[in-house]
């Protein structure tokens, strides 16, 4: 009589190999993502003025070929030159988005005055070209409770707005605080280290996500990255997006991949800054691979090591 277990064996490799054999794009695993660029604090501009910034940021873009979407905190860009930047962005075909007006936590707001927030947000960001239905917590924290949280995606249903979560962190935001800091000491500091420190650390951690949405059992996520709109971003955006090609990604349309289903549930608990696979794994129980450790502390011992 036959091995029961190696008859099953082979004929779950009969059933692959068939499989792949009859539907080989759907079975190979594609690493794919969307960026999405956060806040429009246009401030900083030592060594870059916020017009290059700006025009350095669509610029990487076209360079692959990404439309992204840019979340953003209306009382931020609420100036002129503010108006002119996210309308260059919606006529490039980048999606706007609502990130409240001054970006509070929730979790220290009152939830009615947090709302109104968003309504004011909403209103304003409807004269521009490219706004979406898609809304961000601030700090990725939808409410200190559940009752708070509840409260809040109830508020973003009549609004007739949709929460957009993160799958990846590409902790820009402690980064280009440290390159700020350099750039105040020394304006004309040699940039190009930052560069590189940042291009290794966006595709590793990058990698790192992608595993962890594959132990989950979400093959080809359309990832949701979250960045900044800020000059480190001005500066290197391009070499990353270059970086993460040659590393075999490709960029999903920012649309596109907020409307992946999944993404919409309210969360199984206050998200407490925490990112969307991060959550999953609590919720389905599995265990997932390490946060790469060179990058914890948000790579701040890394930017030490490198004296950056
Ligand atoms: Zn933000």
């Amino acid at each position: 009589m036959m091995d029961r277990r190696i008859f099953l064996a082979g004929l779950a490799a009969l059933t692959a190999c068939t499989d792949a054999q009859r539907q080989p794009a759907e079975k190979v695993h594609q690493k794919r993502m969307a960026i999405t660029m956060d806040d429009f604090n246009l401030d900083f501009d030592i060594g870059l003025s916020q017009q290059a910034r700006h025009e350095n940021i669509l610029d990487a873009f076209d360079s692959v070929g990404h439309k992204a979407a840019g979340f953003v905190s209306g009382g931020f860009i609420d100036t002129k030159w503010g108006h002119s930047v996210i309308s260059d962005w919606g006529q490039s075909g980048h999606l706007i988005a609502n990130h409240t007006w001054t970006h509070p936590h929730a979790k220290e707001s009152d939830t009615r005055a947090y709302l109104s927030e968003i309504e004011k947000t909403r209103r304003f960001l409807l004269t521009f070209p490219g706004t979406s239905e898609f809304f961000r917590f601030p700090f990725l924290d939808d409410g200190g409770d559940r009752a708070q949280q509840a409260a809040l995606f109830q508020g973003l249903r009549t609004l007739g707005l949709v929460n957009a979560p993160v799958t990846m962190d590409s902790v820009d935001w402690y980064t280009t605080s440290r390159l700020e800091a350099a750039l105040k000491a020394n304006p004309n500091a040699d940039l190009a280290p930052y560069r590189d420190y940042y291009v290794e650390m966006f595709v590793t951690l990058s990698n790192h996500w992608d595993g962890v949405a594959q132990a989950l059992g979400f093959t080809s996520l359309p990832h949701l990255t979250l960045m900044h709109h800020n000059i480190l971003n001005g500066h290197f955006l391009k070499d990353v997006l270059l970086a993460l090609k040659a590393d075999g990604w490709r960029f999903v349309d920012a649309g596109e991949a907020l409307r992946f289903d999944p993404f919409h549930a309210i969360p199984s608990e206050p998200t407490h800054g925490r990112n969307w696979l991060t959550l999953k794994a609590r919720e389905m129980e599995k265990s997932v691979p390490a946060y790469p450790e060179n990058y914890l502390g948000f790579g701040s011992k890394a930017m030490d090591a490198l004296g950056l």
